[in-house]
């Protein structure tokens, strides 16, 4: 299979890497939009795919397709270690256990896991569970439905006006009632990156357990979970290069067995009798049903491939994209920046005055630019901002200075024809 990037392997630095031949890895970013060369900047929303991903989905459907776990004949037993063959590349990618990696959808579903496993059989009444203002629906909406079921309460945790968590006001929140804190390792709004081991080894300290969202972390900048001590870390494959459908959740091996499935099913048990069931072990325990095996061997394929290119060097190029972008941006008259955080990601929120987000994506659209307008499931934070909505370019190290260029020029011309 080909995952190699190119004829480094991880040890080249940014500056030596040719950008361009990685970027012609990815064959969608040779579209036209609108007659005009696209300009891909929603990678926030989900990232492409460069050719050795898709090459691993296809040849594992054209070659080696059948179910995992299941089957004694040679396809099975092929898919098995193929679909297991990932679960070490990716536990590998993140430094951590592969017996404590659970395969999933991706983020959504993995704190969803969390929420019903860990949080609702333990939650009771008077207990509480302290989130951020940065965070993406996914992680509010679990721990609320969590909360209604147990009486706990949700405790807000605020922001500076740089969109930075107000790290003394967090430690304040974290009363002996707080059972468990969820957080953003870099928001998907504001690019912020927090924290992570310090806001660990805080709630550590108080007995809180703590889950991170990792969906824009994983992808842009080497993550070491072992390194991070946090207690559940989540993340998804189609932001990392990586098929939609496909992520993970990493937890504390303690953790993941005193937790009781989340989905019944076939591969999650051990025995099954109408008088009972005898569960398996983790991770199995919490991978019930068939699951997205082509996916999943794609989301391998993506991390190696990644690992191949380096993610310093990944971190490296986005940083430089967004110095450059931000210093362009600002240049366009009326243009307000959401998020200024001091370690931020390559993610850039935005409005221009007097201009509608939707007018203003839509114009970009016209001019072969992909970049998302509204909410970016993200209310309680554009409520905060007391905006409707905002533009929001993110970048990948698969972007050029030349779109940088490109999308500033075109704010100007749509200013123009807007304001
Ligand atoms: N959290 C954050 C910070 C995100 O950016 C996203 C994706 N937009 C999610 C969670 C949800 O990810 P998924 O839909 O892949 O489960």
């Amino acid at each position: 299979m080909n995952a190699k990037p190119h004829e480094h392997d991880g040890t080249s630095s940014a500056a030596t890497i040719d950008w361009h031949s990685i970027r012609a890895q990815f064959p969608v970013l040779e579209r036209r939009v609108h007659g005009k060369p696209l300009v891909y900047l929603d990678s926030a929303n989900t990232g492409q795919k460069p050719q050795a991903v898709i090459d691993a989905v296809s040849t594992f459907s054209a070659h080696h397709n059948a179910n995992v776990s299941r089957a004694v004949h040679a396809l099975g037993g092929e898919a098995t270690e193929a679909y297991e063959a990932a679960r070490t590349t990716l536990a590998r990618f993140l430094s951590v256990r592969r017996d404590e990696l659970v395969l999933c959808s991706g983020t959504t579903f993995a704190l969803n896991l969390v929420a019903f496993s860990w949080a609702l059989p333990r939650l009771k009444p008077g207990d509480a569970i302290v989130l951020t203002r940065m965070e993406h629906h996914a992680n509010i909406v679990p721990w609320q439905l969590v909360a209604e079921r147990t009486g706990a309460v949700i405790k807000v945790a605020e922001l500076t006006p740089e969109g930075e968590l107000d790290l003394d006001g967090l430690w304040r929140l974290l009363t002996p009632e707080v059972q468990l804190l969820a957080f953003a390792h870099v928001s998907n709004v504001l690019g912020t990156v927090n924290p992570v081991r310090e806001i660990c080894r805080e709630a550590a300290k108080r007995g809180i357990v703590t889950v991170v969202d990792g969906s824009q972390a994983v992808p842009h900048r080497p993550v070491d979970i072992a390194a991070l001590g946090c207690d559940f870390y989540a993340f998804t494959g189609h932001k990392m290069c990586g098929p939609t459908g496909t992520g993970g959740l990493w937890g504390r091996r303690e953790l993941l067995a005193q937790m009781p499935p989340f989905l019944g099913g076939g591969e999650m048990i051990r025995e099954v009798r109408f008088e009972g069931t005898v569960f398996n072990d983790p991770p199995m325990r919490f991978e019930a049903g068939t699951p997205n095996i082509a996916g999943q061997i794609g989301l391998g394929a993506a991390a190696e491939w990644l690992s191949a290119l380096g993610m310093t060097n990944v971190e490296a190029r986005e940083q430089q994209l967004l110095d450059d972008a931000t210093a362009a941006l600002l240049t366009v008259p009326g243009l307000r920046i959401f998020g200024s955080a001091r370690e931020k990601a390559a993610v850039i929120s935005f409005a221009i005055e007097g201009v509608h987000a939707h007018d203003l994506a839509t114009l970009l659209d016209l001019e072969g630019i992909a970049v998302r307008s509204g909410q970016h499931c993200a209310h309680p934070l554009m409520q905060w901002f007391g905006v409707s909505a905002t533009c929001r370019a993110s970048f990948a190290f698969y972007n050029t200075p030349a779109e940088v260029d490109a999308l500033v020029a075109a704010l100007h011309k749509v200013r123009q024809l807007l304001v």
